[in-house]
């Protein structure tokens, strides 16, 4: 039953046009359960009915014409109630309608199924037979498990049919996740990620004579690069090692593999998605077999597979001169990616993956970069090149936009700067409420970019400098020397005020090149804290670093990730104590001691403040691991963007009892996350009794005007009324309303 379904699942997606996939669908389907029809309908929203795509027993007259309403017959009903139906006697069914075109006089059974993606019916599945019978539980469960993952497929399918929209739209527009605020309007530069078969969506291009070629220049060059590898390791490994190569070689040479991306190429595949439809179906061949030996081989051609895509990509990608302006594209931005990119003339982001809780994402709202992230109907291998505008406040992706969409957004460009200009005014005024409560902004900082400019918004010093962006874009680990200079760079910024560096943060979704960790659940694995733990002498001499560039500025403060109980919190202490030791008697003085805190981001510290209160200087919350922890909501997927909300009730509940705690114990309590950039939970941290502000420096002279015209009276009022919410949108509605009736309405139009 499993390979009958995965057999179906696989032909449907693999087929090129939504019409013929359907049509091979029905009919697979009728002949794996023996049954007298299946027929497909599909949703419109708009017209409020299901149309009948395709059927296998039902009059093909009335296939594409034939539509049922949401509300009528035994399909409306599947629809309605988003679950089977299955009755031995359909006509008896009080909500049967008659349909006299599609001719089911003779059908009497009937067991129909929605097909669901993101909670929403997007068709309905049914089969229908003679036999006056109940379909059985496993009939029942087949339709069930095919309709699941069809929901998938028939989702993409937008994507994956390949439509080529340049040719029937004057501009195409896709929706993603708002990642970063601004609009970004440049030609998109494409970056392709390491060539992974499995993981390449498939696209249309309909220029197969290009595509031909361009697969035969790949498969050139891997044919070459295999006979310089051997030659290469000939004479050091043995001749079976080499046989891999020759096998490979054949592989390349046969003449079937060649032919059908060809065949697959003519059907308007582009030369990449004609090969992954080739190499998965003779992988899957192999993969199916019995003999161990042969099912084994199944990764080899999966390999070759990906070498041939390496290569074409090269073709595609490889020597392409950066634009003087560009937005930068990939399958998965990483923060290691605009590291790189920062100074190249990078203007804004998109990525197919991720959300805005990604490294990516924070970073590029640090930079003040408009993004769009989990955008992940984007076709990579088209556009590159093309001109765009990213509206990272929506999320709205236009793709060679039109004159009137340019000026449209010229204009709202310059709406958002008459905001800036205004909030700028407050700049060099202290960040203090109208009935005189005050509070500290300070800098999340990381890159090297945006120090002066955060000095000229009115930043009084660092909460979170990142120290893990520097260690990205490059090959090694930073020495001692090199670590000091850049720590100096961040110190002298604020010489005569507090910098916060967080040690390592590596893991989760942040990786260095030079140290890669495979995890099956990275946000809660080997990631922070625990790594430099494990790793002492990248941690000490990260520390040494920090206080000896400390040496001469005397004004930082070291701050601990992801610290889960007090036994890191000691063994970290013990460390930053032997590195200070160390340091004394190398520079033969006593030189300044650094406040040490931690960050409060796992759950679970919430239940030892006490304990922990009685070991360090401050805390620091970061709410964007606390919301993810706390919610057990991956904050880089898509999928679940929705339930990831930093003002769900629990999240607000939980950072109140962090601050009435730590005022109890006496601790100075900062927030570093994203929240304390948005101007609502700026109010509500205000309220709460927060001493300090961390966010990036293009929010900090927003919150500061916001800040400025709200009495703490009035927040604390907000907050008391927020805290007795149930869901994260009653808090969202009531606080928008709130900010209208403040004024300040236009902060959260401008996507703050
Ligand atoms: C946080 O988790 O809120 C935080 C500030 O750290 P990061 O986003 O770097 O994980
Ligand atoms: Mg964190």
């Amino acid at each position: 039953m499993l390979t009958t379904l995965r057999k179906i699942v696989l032909q449907f997606s693999q087929e090129p046009e939504l019409d013929v996939a359907l049509k091979h669908l029905v009919t697979q389907v009728k002949s794996a359960m023996q049954t007298d029809c299946c027929s497909i309908y599909l949703a419109d929203y708009q017209q409020q009915h299901f149309l009948l795509m395709a059927s296998d027993g039902l009059a093909s007259d009335s296939l594409g014409h034939t539509t049922i309403g949401f509300t009528e017959g035994l399909v409306g009903l599947v629809g309605q109630r988003e679950e089977p139906l299955n009755v031995a006697n359909a006509k008896a069914h009080p909500h049967f309608k008659h349909t006299p075109e599609v001719q089911e006089e003779e059908l009497n059974s009937f067991l129909g199924t929605p097909i669901i993606h993101q909670r929403k019916v997007i068709g309905i599945l049914s089969i229908q037979q003679r036999d006056a019978r109940s379909f059985n539980e496993n009939e029942e469960a087949f339709l069930v498990t095919l309709a699941a993952q069809l929901a998938m497929a028939l989702a993409n399918a937008d994507k994956n049919i390949g439509v080529n929209y340049q040719e029937h739209r004057p501009f195409q527009q896709l929706t993603g996740i708002p990642g970063s605020p601004g609009v970004a309007m440049a030609p998109m530069m494409v970056i392709q990620p390491k060539a992974d078969l499995q993981r390449l969506p498939l696209q249309k291009v309909y220029a197969s004579v290009e595509q031909e070629q361009r697969f035969h220049k790949a498969v050139l060059k891997t044919r070459v690069d295999f006979e310089a590898m051997s030659l290469k390791l000939s004479g050091v490994v043995g001749q079976e090692s080499l046989d891999i190569f020759e096998m490979y070689k054949q592989l390349l040479d046969s003449a079937n593999i060649g032919h059908e991306v060809e065949e697959k190429i003519k059907t308007g595949w582009c030369a990449e998605s004609a090969l992954k439809l080739v190499i998965d179906h003779y992988a899957m061949q192999f993969e199916a077999l019995e003999e161990r030996y042969l099912r084994e081989r199944a990764s080899d051609i999966r390999d070759l597979g990906n070498r041939i895509l390496f290569n074409l990509q090269q073709l595609s990608f490889e020597e392409e001169p950066l634009p003087e302006e560009f937005i930068l594209v990939a399958n998965d931005v990483t923060a290691s990616m605009i590291a790189e990119y920062q100074h190249k003339g990078m203007k804004g982001i998109v990525s197919l993956t991720g959300s805005n809780n990604s490294h990516a994402a924070i970073l590029a709202r640090a930079m003040g970069l408009p993004a769009i992230m989990g955008i992940n109907a984007l076709p990579l291998n088209q556009v590159n090149q093309q001109p765009a505008i990213a509206d990272g406040y929506s999320g709205d992706l236009f793709i060679s936009p039109d004159n009137s969409l340019i000026q449209e957004y010229r204009h709202l460009i310059e709406e958002e700067t008459a905001l800036s200009e205004k909030v700028k005014a407050v700049a060099h005024q202290p960040a203090i409420t109208p009935d005189g409560r005050p509070i500290e902004l300070v800098l999340n900082a990381g890159l090297s970019a945006g120090f002066e400019h955060s000095q000229k918004v009115g930043a009084v010093g660092i909460g979170l400098y990142r120290t893990e962006i520097p260690f990205m874009n490059r090959s090694c680990f930073p020495s001692e020397h090199e670590q000091t200079l850049w720590y100096k760079e961040v110190l002298s910024a604020f010489p005569t005020q507090a910098v916060t560096m967080r040690t390592l943060d590596v893991g989760g979704d942040k990786a260095l090149p030079y140290f890669p960790i495979t995890e099956d659940n990275p946000f809660l694995g080997w990631r922070g804290i625990r790594i430099t733990l494990d790793h002492p002498e990248i941690f000490l001499l990260q520390v040494r670093a920090m206080m000896r560039a400390n040496s001469e500025y005397k004004n930082l403060e070291v701050m601990l990730p992801m610290i889960s109980g007090v036994t890191e919190v000691d063994d970290a202490v013990r460390l930053i104590n032997q590195a200070y030791h160390e340091l004394c008697t190398e520079l033969g003085q006593r030189i300044a001691k650094p406040r040490i805190g931690i960050m409060l981001e796992v759950p679970g510290v919430i239940y030892q403040l006490k304990e922990l209160a009685q070991r360090v200087d401050f805390f620091s919350v970061g709410s964007n691991d606390l919301t993810q922890y706390l919610l057990a909501v991956d904050r880089n997927n898509a999928r679940v963007a929705n339930i990831y909300d930093y003002y769900h009730p629990a999240v607000l509940r939980a950072l109140n009892t962090i601050a009435e705690e730590s005022h109890k114990y006496l601790v100075p309590l900062s927030l570093c996350g994203e929240l304390a950039s948005e101007p609502a939970g700026a109010l509500l941290l205000l309220a709460m009794g927060y001493d300090k502000l961390s966010m990036n420096s293009y929010n900090i002279a927003r919150v500061k005007w916001v800040i400025r015209h709200v009495k703490m009276q009035r927040a604390k009022v907000m907050l008391s009324h927020a805290l007795t919410l149930t869901t994260a949108k009653q808090v969202h509605n009531y606080l928008n309303e709130q900010l209208e009736q403040l004024g300040l309405g236009g902060f959260i139009r401008a996507g703050m």
